[in-house]
């Protein structure tokens, strides 16, 4: 029996394989490798996606997010709140701008809990950065009453949520700035690295636009304003985005059902914690989580059987060496360090079969049940 891996990409790939090569062969005839029509293209079809008037195409959503904090103002003694459980570049991003991330609990969900939010705050608090992590909203509404009441900016990362609606709004459309990654493995994902971000506010939109090209001047090219990186959405990358994006609804829905599926099949399995969905949200599952005791054990029966799950992630944001010096001790966030141990996701794609399914849910139950023997 073959493997069945965490992510397939090779079955959507051979779905538009013709289209996308004939695509990159006449790009590669014009030699217009470097933004152009496909990057402008998909920028205005990801805007239109999204509702918001500007999307700014970036080298990787680590970039998005680092561009979306320099394009705030927010830098050198100003503080950033960030979830503790979530992938370590929505951290690293407020430190590569400069600011200094301050870390708050999750809940069981892996969402950003409001209450820890509304405690951390300081005199130095710029933006709170909510993440909406495995690609369900985070709660979006008393997030914004808190940063508005309290004169914050709003940073979402989506790298997990294209498409993921709250209370009927899609996410990205709600703080200043959002950050997209398009990392092969993302909901939507190009052939290599990609981000975006997305904005409302025409001047964020501008510098950012300046950002990615090493601060250049809009109007002057070689008149360098701003201490910018070299971060463009790569041409090749966009010609994938623009094929991918159609796709993307439909695949967001295949991922709903078949978490649908593990869900009812594992409901009532002793010991096997399954993930939580509020009502007001749409959950696009990037991830199908579950919680497990003795995770590791339980994980490596699943790769004997076959089935290639996987940790996301095996630390709290501040168990990560590059955060020591902000000085937080083990058991400062229990419900994130408690994500990280008992961790688990179950292999999810828009092409997983039932009969996949069913192998997975069948070899979770009976690894549970000798587990809990
Ligand atoms: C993937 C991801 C990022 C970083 O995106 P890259 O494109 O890999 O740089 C940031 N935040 C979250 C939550 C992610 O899942």
């Amino acid at each position: 029996m073959n493997d069945i891996p965490l992510v397939d990409l090779k079955t959507e790939y051979r779905a538009h394989r013709k289209e996308l090569l004939q695509a990159w062969d006449e790009l590669c005839e014009s030699s217009a490798f470097i933004l152009g029509k496909p990057v402008e293209e998909f920028e205005r079809a990801f805007a239109e996606f999204l509702g918001v008037p500007h999307v700014i195409g970036v080298a990787n959503g680590t970039d998005a997010l680092e561009l979306a904090v320099r394009a705030l103002e927010i830098g050198p003694g100003d503080e950033v709140i960030v979830p503790a459980m979530t992938f370590y570049a929505s951290g690293a991003a407020v430190k590569l701008a400069g600011a200094k991330p301050v870390f708050v609990d999750v809940g069981d969900d892996g969402l950003m809990d409001i209450t820890q939010v509304a405690r951390a705050i300081t005199s130095r608090t710029r933006a709170l950065l909510p993440v909406h992590l495995y690609g369900q909203p985070a709660d979006m509404a008393p997030l914004m009453q808190l940063a508005r009441e309290r004169g914050l900016a709003v940073i979402e990362d989506c790298a997990q949520s294209h498409g993921a609606t709250y209370q009927k709004q899609i996410t990205g459309t709600f703080g200043d700035i959002a950050a997209f990654s398009f990392y092969p493995g993302k909901n939507l994902g190009a052939y290599g690295d990609s981000g975006a971000v997305a904005t409302k506010r025409p001047e964020i939109a501008r510098r950012v636009k300046s950002l990615r090209v090493l601060g250049s001047s809009p109007e002057n090219r070689y008149f360098h304003e701003l201490l910018g990186r070299n971060s463009r959405l790569d041409t090749l990358q966009a010609v994938v985005l623009n094929l991918k994006l159609r796709n993307l609804p439909s695949g967001n829905q295949c991922r709903a059902e078949a978490a649908k599926k593990f869900s009812e099949a594992l409901r009532g399995v002793p010991g096997v914690s399954l993930p939580t969905v509020h009502r007001d949200r749409s959950h696009v599952f990037h991830l199908y989580v579950i919680q497990v005791p003795q995770r590791d054990e339980f994980l490596k029966r699943l790769h004997a059987e076959g089935i290639r799950a996987g940790i996301h992630y095996p630390y709290a944001m501040h168990e990560h060496p590059a955060f020591s010096e902000l000085g937080y001790s083990p058991g400062t966030f229990p419900t994130a360090e408690r994500l990280a141990r008992q961790s688990l996701s179950l292999p999810l794609f828009p092409a997983i079969t039932d009969e996949m399914i069913l192998r997975v849910t069948s070899a979770v139950r009976k690894i549970a049940s000798e587990l809990a023997s």
